[in-house]
């Protein structure tokens, strides 16, 4: 097998273990392989033995503007210096808050976006989660409360995102979860309609990503969103889109649901937001889901964080969203995807490769069936591969590649992950 790429540089090697337990890591095999990683200037980062690599993913999934972007950091210190944050509890906040919801807003595809705050995706999905539920209790119609979900969802790992995982893993050995939640498959309407004619009286809200993404990377079949769109209107469901990943420009527009003409009743985001240089989550809700709360009727929503509307998160994440504007960053985006679909073509010949989705600057490279028989943990072997060779890319579930860079990333860029990943199958298979 091929030797994993260990890092001499990792203090926590046998004798010094380091005390970092790492997220979504079996930590029994963390200290053979970890990456320290120390700086980033565009689609590149490097660790600390100087090693460079080609950050294929943007992080987990969120560097939409790339690496080393002084104006973020010093937006951040000037926030800092001003007043860090103030909480958005009661009716406390501050003007940057106040601006990044404004902001946040008109990019929104529903009228009159009222926009709650969070740290995060999974926060977000908490969220979502509370109020649809609430709203239709307010509403007086408390048996409302199904949340349904698709099959290999990712939708956070708070209580409720666990609760309505698509991915069984994901939902495994804790207990019970919270009740009243579904999982459908993932493409069938047919499947949608029967449940929501069946038992639509006690169905919430629907909560889908418009490209599932940690499941893999998978776009939905043609006309799915539309029609989904429809019989959430015909059986009274809200909508909820969770464009954690396909937020802020993924898809070449500013949100996946008018990238697909469908507008959700509730959008929730993070990630791009700020392009990860701090966490921030957001929850976009249209008039409807709006009105009982800000009509008096629901009291006082109970529910909100520390760090909501945090004042610095929001500093960051409003020259982020100016940034992507003023540098065209989204068409940009768009145009690397364009090139992306052209260039992956030897990648989708290749013998160990079964399968190349793509959809706007999102990619799941599939690794066939024979090779995960044949070789043991095959896709960690050609992770291990790339990242001798400089690429640094993520394994999705044990059979798919993800690939979801920076906007900026350049034709050139592409071409180096193309040869690179050509090289690391190669090694592997
Ligand atoms: N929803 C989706 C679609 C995601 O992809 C993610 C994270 O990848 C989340 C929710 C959770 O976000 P976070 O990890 O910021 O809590």
């Amino acid at each position: 097998l091929p030797e994993p790429l260990a890092s001499q540089n990792d203090p926590s090697h046998a004798a010094h273990p380091s005390p970092l337990w790492h997220a979504f890591a079996d930590m029994s095999k963390v200290p053979e392989t970890r990456v320290v990683l120390e700086r980033g200037q565009g689609v590149w980062i490097w660790d600390t033995e100087g090693r460079r690599y080609l950050d294929s993913t943007a992080g987990l999934w969120y560097c939409a503007l790339g690496w080393g972007r002084e104006e973020l950091a010093e937006a951040a210190a000037a926030q800092m210096r001003k007043l860090a944050t103030y909480s958005t509890f009661g009716d406390m906040t501050t003007n940057t808050t106040l601006e990044l919801a404004e902001r946040v807003a008109s990019l929104s595809p529903m009228p009159n976006t009222a926009v709650f705050l969070t740290s995060g995706g999974s926060e977000s999905i908490d969220t979502a989660a509370k109020i649809v539920r609430r709203y239709w209790n307010v509403l007086g119609r408390p048996e409302k409360r199904v949340i349904v979900s698709r099959g290999m969802a990712y939708h956070g790992i708070a209580g409720f995102g666990t609760s309505i995982a698509g991915i069984p893993a994901n939902r495994e050995g804790y207990g019970p979860l919270i009740e009243d939640v579904h999982v459908v498959a993932a493409d069938s309407t047919q499947e949608l309609e029967k449940l929501f004619a069946e038992r639509g009286h006690e169905i919430a809200a629907f909560f889908g990503e418009p490209v599932r993404g940690a499941g893999g990377v998978y776009p939905p079949v043609a006309g799915y969103w539309p029609e989904v769109e429809r019989l959430c209107r015909q059986y009274d469901v809200l909508l909820v889109c969770d464009e954690v990943i396909t937020g802020f420009g993924r898809l070449g527009a500013w949100f996946g649901s008018a990238h697909y003409g469908i507008q959700p009743d509730i959008i929730t985001g993070a990630k791009a937001v700020t392009s990860g240089y701090q966490p921030l989550g957001v929850v976009l809700c249209n008039e409807r889901v709006q009105e009982p709360f800000y009509s008096g009727k629901a009291g006082v929503l109970r529910h909100g964080y520390t760090y909501s509307g945090h004042a610095t998160a929001c500093a960051v994440g409003l020259r982020n969203l100016e940034i992507m504007e003023t540098e065209r960053v989204l068409e940009r985006g768009a145009e690397a995807a364009k090139a992306m679909v052209e260039l992956f073509e030897p990648l989708r010949r290749h013998s160990m490769v079964k399968q190349v989705r793509t959809e706007g600057l999102l990619a799941g490279i599939e690794i066939c069936e024979d090779a995960r028989k044949r070789v043991p943990n095959v896709v960690d072997q050609v992770l291990w591969q790339a990242r001798k060779n400089e690429v640094m890319t993520r394994n999705m579930l044990g059979h798919s590649l993800q690939f979801s860079p920076a906007f900026i990333i350049t034709q050139e860029e592409l071409r180096f992950y193309v040869e690179r990943m050509l090289t690391s199958l190669d090694a592997v298979a």
